[in-house]
């Protein structure tokens, strides 16, 4: 199963994706997560990237493949993988058919996790996460147990730097200007599953569960 989530920043896309990871037993590739990591340990990677992070900006697209090439060429994506946060530009998309190609894989299901502006700044101002272990919250659709900490770790949870207001709207537009032209073609073409990720999170799982039940 060979799975890419689409959808504006804030739509809930890894939070399913962690969904779909836990069911089926693929690994969730996120190459946002991919790149904070590299940026909280200090690689090479994360200082070349740090500061497009912090700004909101995207990462070109030459870099981008060089990382998901590696990550889908590991072992454990034999089975599968669901890719969350790329492609994001028409150039990633060639660039991904060509990944997929030299790894004789091929992709099984696009999914569009839809949601508007409105949305998308309601759900982002309200995101928390783990310092510690990385994991998701929403102070009102997702909340943790214990005000503010994780459930996991008991950790304060933290705002990630890049869901202040500003930063929110310069990735929405980037979202607006480079990914919602390439989905829209997809759609077209008829190869998009669309969910509502306005609604509540369990029912766009099952939606999208039995979505990928059928193919
Ligand atoms: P995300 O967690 O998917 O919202 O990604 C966080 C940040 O990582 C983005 O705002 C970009 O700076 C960078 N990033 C993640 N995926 C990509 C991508 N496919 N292309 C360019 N930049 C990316």
């Amino acid at each position: 199963m060979n799975i890419v989530l689409m959808g504006p920043p804030g739509a809930g896309k890894g939070t399913q994706a962690e969904r779909i990871a836990a069911r089926y037993g693929i690994p969730h590739v996120s190459t946002g997560d991919m790149l904070r990591e590299a940026v909280r340990s200090g690689t090479e990677l994360g200082h070349r990237v740090e500061e497009i992070l912090d700004k909101g900006d995207l990462v070109t697209d030459e870099v981008m493949k060089e990382v998901v090439k590696e990550r889908l060429a590991k072992d454990d994506t034999r089975d599968g993988f669901i890719l969350d946060g790329y492609p994001r530009t028409r150039r990633q998309v060639s660039h991904l058919e060509e990944i997929l190609k030299d790894l004789g894989k091929s992709l099984t299901s696009m999914i569009l996790v839809n949601a508007s502006e409105q949305e998308v700044v309601e759900r982002i101002s309200n995101r928390r996460v783990c310092p510690k272990c990385g994991a998701v919250y929403n102070l009102i659709s997702l909340k943790p147990e214990n005000d503010e900490l994780c459930d996991s770790c008991s950790v304060s949870l933290v705002q990630r730097s890049d869901d202040e207001a500003e930063t929110v709207r310069m990735r929405y537009r980037l979202y607006m200007d480079k990914t919602a032209p390439v989905i829209e073609e997809f759609r077209r073409e008829g190869k998009l599953f669309i969910v509502d990720g306005s609604e509540s999170v369990d029912i766009v799982a099952e939606k999208i569960f039995e979505h990928l039940e059928k193919t």
